[in-house]
């Protein structure tokens, strides 16, 4: 039996969760819940200056918002520390790995020699060649040294990845890198592979700036004697200017859609177009057929761009589609205590009406907050006419019966009826009566405001004018 699919997102908690990060842990999701495998969530916090425990949190409660639950984690490299000193062990015993006592300083110098002679910069191997003597009397200076793996030369590792094929890389152009750093921890390639192996990942789909990692870990399996697991590097991310997304950081996070309103399931949606299509050209599908077509044959080779007018276009279709019920929810939980406000102000019916209507020209939930509070503000018009128009249709309405509001056509008749009576030409009474109604000049014709307000709260309306 093929062995049972699990893969994994493995964020480093340097900063918030971005487009690309977030649409990499949805392939990885996605994947494994297509083929009834396990999503692993681990935080690569190795780094303890950059890492921040609140980053973490926001990432978790980014993924989960998105839907992306994981099965397993979220596991913590900084907790982890015995378990990558055992595996140095290892390395050690083998002695597959040296101690190096160059300084930063050092390090640097020789990069920038190798650079000014136009050779590529890889580490001189000056520590490989100490005599046991000299490293004890580099240790007695207080140097701690870092681990480097010795890479042979003159071998080719290939990666067979699953979205970009057959790619080879030559060791003579690899350099020897370091496993652990002289302060213990572990660097990314070390404590990845490690993690991988022994969280039993069968797949790992990441970012395409990793392919270069990809060599080194493929080393350390093979000298940890772990099978490694099959990868696949997705493209990045492009703006529609053609340069990569990942240099932009405020205006891509997920938390940052998240407070511009759009919804999750759009953005879910979105991003599994990002680099990736489904058969017949198909854009929208619910969540289920999306995963269940999810497929890593159609994960693009070329670079995906992101396209904010064309997310705008798909959550715009979700918010048109939502049910007025998953609609309530979603706005009450965005809008806050202003929801609380406006429900007692217009009643609960009255106020899915208006959603409803105002949804329709909505991109956004907060579009959509926008003109609900606008209606409330009441707006600019000749105070005058105002005046003089509401306690004309305050008389009016008054009159008319509690369900004639409901009627659209008797409703209509009825408007047009009235605009002759008032004596004002239409352009003018329709904008005004607007303004007392929605709070702006233009706006969902006029019969539908008032079937959504309702009689008491359009005479309420009228009233403040009056
Ligand atoms: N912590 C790495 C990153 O955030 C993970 C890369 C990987 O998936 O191996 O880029």
């Amino acid at each position: 039996m093929a062995q049972k699919v699990r893969t994994r997102f493995a964020p480093s908690p340097t900063g918030m969760l971005h487009l690309g990060g977030a649409r990499t842990a949805l392939f990885n999701w996605a994947f494994a819940r297509r083929e009834k495998g396990t999503f692993i969530l681990r935080i690569e916090d190795t780094d303890p200056v950059r890492s921040r425990r609140e980053f973490e949190e926001a990432i978790c409660e980014d993924l989960f918002w998105l839907g992306l639950d994981w099965d397993e984690g979220p596991y913590r490299q900084s907790e982890r520390r015995p378990l990558y000193a055992e595996f140095l062990g290892v390395l050690q015993k083998k002695g597959l790995v040296y101690p190096c006592y160059c300084t930063q300083e050092e390090l640097e110098e020789e990069r920038h020699a190798a650079l000014r002679e136009g050779r590529p910069p890889r580490y001189s191997r000056r520590c490989l060649f100490l005599s046991p003597e000299e490293r004890r009397r580099l240790e007695e200076q207080g140097r701690k040294p870092s681990w480097r793996f010795f890479v042979p030369s003159g071998r080719t590792v290939v990666v067979e990845d699953l979205i970009r094929g057959k790619v080879t890389f030559g060791t003579d152009d690899l350099t020897d890198f370091i496993v652990v750093r002289s302060d213990g921890i572990p660097t990314y390639n070390f404590a990845c592979v490690v993690d991988d192996a022994l969280m039993e990942i069968t797949h790992v789909l990441r970012g395409e700036e990793h392919l270069s990692n990809t060599p080194y870990q493929l080393l350390l399996y093979e000298a940890l004697g772990f099978d490694p697991p099959l990868f696949g590097h997705v493209p990045v991310i492009c703006g529609t200017d053609g340069a990569k997304l990942s240099k932009r950081q405020k205006d891509t996070s997920i938390r940052f859609f998240r407070e511009e309103g759009f919804l999750r399931d759009a953005l879910f949606n979105y991003l599994l177009t990002l680099g990736h299509s489904f058969p017949e050209g198909k854009e929208i599908l619910p969540r289920e057929e999306l995963v269940a077509l999810f497929d890593l044959k159609r994960i693009s080779r070329g670079n995906a761009i992101f396209d904010l007018a064309r997310l705008s276009w798909m959550n715009r279709v979700y918010l048109r589609n939502l049910s007025i019920s998953d609609l309530r929810k979603e706005l009450a939980s965005f809008a806050g205590v202003l929801w609380a406000k406006w429900e007692r102000l217009l009643g609960e019916e009255y106020l899915l009406r208006l959603l409803d209507l105002f949804r329709e020209e909505a991109t956004t939930l907060k579009d959509l907050v926008a003109s609900i509070d606008r209606s409330f503000q009441g707006g600019e018009v000749s105070e005058g006419e105002a005046k003089r128009l509401s306690a004309f249709l305050h008389a009016a309405f008054s009159a008319l019966p509690e369900n004639f509001f409901e009627d659209a056509t008797r409703l209509q008749e009825e408007l047009k009826r009235l605009q002759k009576a008032s004596g004002l030409p239409p352009r003018i009474f329709y904008r005004t009566l607007r303004v007392i109604l929605i709070g702006r000049e233009e706006g969902p014709e006029m019969y539908r405001i008032l079937w959504a307000l309702g009689k008491k709260n359009v005479l309420a309306k009228l009233e403040s004018r009056e």
